[in-house]
Formats: structure tokens, C-alpha cells, sequence
């Protein structure tokens, strides 16, 4: 358990969470192996935003430039009522946020965020990526862990970092009780070609539209050739949690029939191709977030609902807590129990958020005005605990 330089360590799972534990560990001086069980290369879903709180760890790890030049920058995002596009409030965001809290609000393709990383992956001496590399099993034992790999060969590290998303194997050795819940949401993510829409304001910064039982958020992509779409609605009926899922079109405009015509317009005019349906869970937060030699970061230890877009953001937070307790602690377990303290707090509050948009965007109808009024009144200083985190010191 006494953290010995150079520590060997393993992280299972190479999604946004799993590269950013390897960057800012490698940058602390530790040796990573992240393995990775698909080939990286599929469908990597639509759009990502990126908030000030996430930039400013992945700023430090040398991905400004190559982050500013692949984003979208909106100058607010509009909240919107769903029958007319009334317009209820604006949010300001750039140069807003950069001026308040240094850093700017991105919007980004999903694809393009994981290049930057893997580029910077790869030219960290420090890191290797093994990608078609499903991980079996972990054991932990007294002075080592084994990784056991779904090829049947084993590698034993001094200790594992569990980055492997909702379904995670390495949450399970944890807590094999808790398991995922689903939370009667399912999210539409599509990619609408800007050539196919004609040339309206309304499409040209970041969007929220309200509606009783669903929402629709769309901002620009790709320098504003592509808008990316997600839409969200309640519904029981469709269970499968996965970014791969086809969806149809025509019950993508189900879902949004009677809205306003702009943004029905923007349901039609999808390319259908990057349609795709998923269906929301959440992970209760499990009570130990750690061993002695596992721990886990982002949606492994707390998925949430994506209604304050911060999944991602807290993974990457948790990367940079987890990289500054273990360069600086005595031994694994004492670093891996003030990570968690550190981090729990925060992330329990990100949640309560979270489900406290679910039931504001989603609000019935006769309840729509009090919403609307509280939006408007809303001084955006709970933002400001948002934003202003500073996980690298
Ligand atoms: C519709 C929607 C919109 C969202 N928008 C935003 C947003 O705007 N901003 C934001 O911050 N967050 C957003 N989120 C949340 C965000 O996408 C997630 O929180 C984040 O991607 C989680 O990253 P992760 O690395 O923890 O997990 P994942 O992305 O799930 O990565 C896990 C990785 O582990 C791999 N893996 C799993 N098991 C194994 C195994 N046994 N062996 C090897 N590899 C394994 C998987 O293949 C995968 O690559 C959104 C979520 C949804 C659903």
C-alpha cells in the first residue's frame, strides 16, 4: 500500500474519464496502461459541452489550443417555451464565461474531443493505450492487483483505477449490489447538416427548449457545419442503454410533434444516419469509492442525468482530485479516501442539480409560468459553485 515512484497503474476504460485519469496521473509521474475494449474507431456520439470547471484541467494538460481551434463558441444559450419559442431567458456564455471565470464554454463533437485526447495520449512517454483489450476480471490482492484480460492472459499492477462507465466491472468488485436504475428517460442525439436548415437567428447560438415532458437542446458544432440535437423525453417503453441504438425518424418527430415550427424543423431536417436513441441511467452513488488498490472516477462511481451537462466535466474533475491525492499521499488507500472525501460532496450536489432540471424542463404545462418566473429570477449563482472549481489545486 506505500506509494512507491514509479507506480505501475492500471485504468480500465478509455472513454473521456478513463484518458483524462491517464494524463493527469502520467503528468504526476506514474505509469499508466489504459486498456480499452473496443477499437475506439465506432460511433462516438454527437455533441459535448464543455464548461470552464472541465477546461481548466484539460487547459493544464496541454490541449488549449488544439480544444479552442475544434469548438464551437456560442454566445448564450436561449431558453426557449416549446409551442412558440417564446423566448423565457438567456444565459450568456462566451466571452461571458471566460471573462468570469476564466476559462471559455465549448461546444464540441464528441469525436473531435477524443482526437485531441488520444493525440496528447499518445505523446505522453509515460502512457500506453491498448485498445481491443476487454478487461476479464480484476483481483485485488495484498501487495498487487491481477487484470485479467478477455483474451485469458494477466498483468498485475500496484493498483487499478475502475474508468469503465455505468456497467462497471470494477464497481462491481466494490459493491456488487448496487446496479444501475434506469430513470424514464430516454435521450435522441442527432447531427442536422446547417446547409439543410434555412438561414435562421435562432439556430445560430446554443438552445434549451422547454416542454411539458421533454426538452430539446441544440447548439453549433464542427465551426457551425453541423448542429448537434439532443432531445429527451419521458417514456417507459424502451430500455437499452447504449450510444450505438439506431433510432427511427419518424419517432424522433412523434416525440416533438406540435412544437414550434423552427424546431421542428430541426427534428426533420436530421441526417438520419447520426440518429440514435439512448435510453438514461443513473448509478446511486456507491458507498466506498475505493479499496486499498481500486478506486474509480466518472460514471463507473456516479452516472447522472445529462440535465446540467456535467458527467463528463465530473470525470475529469475526479481525474485531477484522484492524480493530486496519490502524488501526494502516504500510501494508496489513505490518497483514495481523501479523494473520495474531497469529491463525494460535489458530486452528490451536481446530482441534486441534475434531477432538479429533470423535474424543471420537464414540468406540466400549468406548472410552466412558476418555472419560467423562478428561470428568469434565477441569479445564476449556483452556476457560479458550477464553474468556478478548480480541481487542480
Ligand atoms: C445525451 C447525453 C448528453 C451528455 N452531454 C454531456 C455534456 O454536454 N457535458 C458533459 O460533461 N457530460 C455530458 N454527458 C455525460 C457524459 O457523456 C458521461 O458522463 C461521460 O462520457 C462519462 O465518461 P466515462 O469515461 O466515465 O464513461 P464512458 O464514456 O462510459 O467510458 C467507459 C469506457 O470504458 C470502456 N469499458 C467498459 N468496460 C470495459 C472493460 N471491461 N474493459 C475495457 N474497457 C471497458 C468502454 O468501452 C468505454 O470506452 C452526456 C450524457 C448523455 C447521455
Amino acid at each position: 500500500m506505500v506509494l512507491e515512484s514509479p507506480l505501475n497503474i492500471a485504468v480500465i476504460g478509455a472513454g473521456i474519464g478513463g484518458l483524462a485519469a491517464g494524463l493527469c496521473l502520467a503528468k504526476k509521474g506514474f505509469e499508466i496502461t489504459i486498456f480499452e475494449k473496443s477499437n475506439l474507431k465506432g460511433e462516438l456520439g454527437a455533441g459535448i459541452q464543455l464548461s470552464p470547471n472541465s477546461l481548466r484541467v484539460l487547459f493544464s494538460l496541454g490541449m488549449e489550443r488544439s480544444l479552442r481551434s475544434n469548438s464551437s463558441y456560442s454566445e448564450f444559450i436561449a431558453i426557449r417555451d416549446w409551442k412558440d419559442g417564446a423566448l423565457i431567458k438567456k444565459n450568456p456564455l462566451n466571452p461571458d464565461s471566460e471573462q468570469t471565470y476564466g476559462y471559455p464554454y465549448l461546444h464540441i463533437h464528441r469525436g473531435d474531443l477524443m482526437k485531441v485526447m488520444l493525440d496528447t495520449i499518445k505523446a505522453d512517454k509515460l502512457i500506453s493505450l491498448r485498445t481491443m483489450s476487454g478487461v476479464a476480471a480484476v483481483n485485488e490482492m495484498v501487495s498487487k492487483c491481477a487484470v485479467k484480460l478477455d483474451s485469458g492472459s494477466e498483468e498485475s499492477f500496484d493498483l487499478v483505477i475502475g474508468a469503465d462507465g455505468i456497467n462497471s466491472l470494477v464497481a462491481s468488485c466494490l459493491d456488487s449490489k448496487v446496479k444501475p436504475i434506469f430513470t424514464g428517460n430516454v435521450a435522441w442525439r442527432a447531427l442536422v447538416p446547417s446547409s439543410n436548415l434555412s438561414d435562421e437567428l435562432i439556430y445560430k447560438n446554443a438552445a434549451l427548449w422547454l416542454g411539458p415532458r421533454r426538452h430539446f437542446v441544440h447548439y453549433k458544432v464542427r465551426k457551425g457545419d453541423l448542429i448537434n440535437c439532443i432531445g429527451i423525453s419521458e417514456s417507459d417503453a424502451w430500455k437499452k442503454e447504449s450510444w450505438i441504438e439506431k433510432a427511427d425518424i419518424k419517432e424522433f418527430e412523434v416525440e416533438f410533434e406540435g412544437w414550434d415550427r423552427r424546431l421542428r424543423n430541426l427534428v426533420e431536417s436530421v441526417d438520419e444516419a447520426t440518429l440514435h436513441k439512448w435510453a438514461l441511467y443513473r448509478r446511486p452513488t456507491i458507498k466506498k469509492w475505493h479499496s486499498d488498490r481500486l478506486v474509480l472516477v466518472g460514471d463507473s462511481c456516479h452516472a447522472t442525468l445529462p440535465f446540467l451537462a456535467q458527467g463528463a466535466a465530473l470525470a475529469i474533475e475526479d481525474a485531477a482530485v484522484l492524480a493530486n491525492c496519490l502524488s501526494e499521499g502516504h500510501n494508496s488507500r489513505e490518497a483514495f479516501s481523501f479523494y473520495q472525501r474531497l469529491r463525494e460532496r460535489r458530486v452528490k450536489w451536481v446530482q441534486f442539480m441534475s434531477n432538479a432540471n429533470a423535474r424543471s424542463f420537464h414540468c406540466r404545462e400549468q406548472f410552466a409560468p412558476i418555472r419560467n418566473f423562478l428561470l428568469k429570477s434565477f441569479s445564476g449563482r449556483a452556476l457560479d459553485k458550477l464553474y468556478k472549481y478548480d480541481a487542480i489545486s
